[in-house]
């Protein structure tokens, strides 16, 4: 099956389980993660209708960008992967959304370097939500803080929330992490964050986000294939 014929499919596995809710489908932000595939996939993505990407490399998500500079002003480049801090400036200069902020240090550096000339740079939080030891993200008792920290910088637009919950098999097992993402969202709005951004399903447990609230799902596998390197 071709890219298009993928990029329809999850289109319609989305349409699908928002109905399921009675949510509009529109209301479900479709982010196609492009990571270890080239250039000429995003653009057959492109041609397909698709506008939104994620990377989750600097140097790989930059190359892309320059070899697709032509659809820059077209594309909206969202950085999902983890940040280190002397890669900062490149993502402040080149991404319009960051989803991976989980320390107050990176958040401020990436603030400091966006360009004046630009609008302000979209992020998330990133929460650990399934308690992992090794996934990165802040611990849901300490987003509230790190989110009004965050919303103060004047190089940042706080959007929202993002997670990657642990893989687990059924549809209510999934719905679990998702639901309390979804929790942890309504009570930092209810504490005065102005967030419109739910960044939660991948292509295992898409369903599962849009039935729990997701506004934004990120799909690399169910759109560009399996993934054949790793870095
Ligand atoms: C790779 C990746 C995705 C996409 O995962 P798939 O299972 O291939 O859909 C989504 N989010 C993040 C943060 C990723 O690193």
């Amino acid at each position: 099956m071709s890219i298009a014929q993928h990029l329809e499919e999850v289109r319609q596995r989305i349409a699908k389980a928002a109905h399921d809710v009675s949510r509009d489908a529109s209301s479900v932000m479709l982010l196609a993660v492009s990571k270890t595939f080239p250039a000429e996939d995003v653009r057959a993505a492109f041609d397909a209708g698709q506008r939104v990407f994620g990377e989750n490399y600097v140097q790989e998500g930059i190359a892309k960008i320059a070899a697709l500079a032509d659809l820059r002003s077209g594309i909206e480049w969202h950085f999902i992967g983890p940040l280190q801090s002397n890669k900062i400036k490149v993502v402040a200069e080149q991404f319009d959304w960051v989803h991976s902020i989980d320390r107050l240090k990176i958040a401020k550096r990436l603030s400091a370097q966006r360009p004046d000339s630009t609008l302000a740079l979209n992020v998330c939080i990133q929460v650990n939500v399934s308690g992992e030891a090794s996934k990165s993200g802040v611990e849901p008792d300490e987003a509230a803080a790190l989110a009004h920290a965050v919303a103060a910088l004047p190089g940042l637009r706080l959007r929202g929330l993002m997670a990657i919950p642990e893989p687990v098999e059924t549809l209510d097992d999934q719905r679990v992490p998702h639901a309390r993402m979804r929790e942890l969202m309504d009570a930092l709005r209810a504490d005065g964050l102005d967030l419109d951004t739910l960044s939660i399903g991948m292509s295992a447990d898409l369903e599962a986000a849009v039935l729990e609230g997701a506004t934004m799902v990120r799909i690399g596998t169910a759109i560009f294939g399996a993934r054949t390197y790793t870095h």
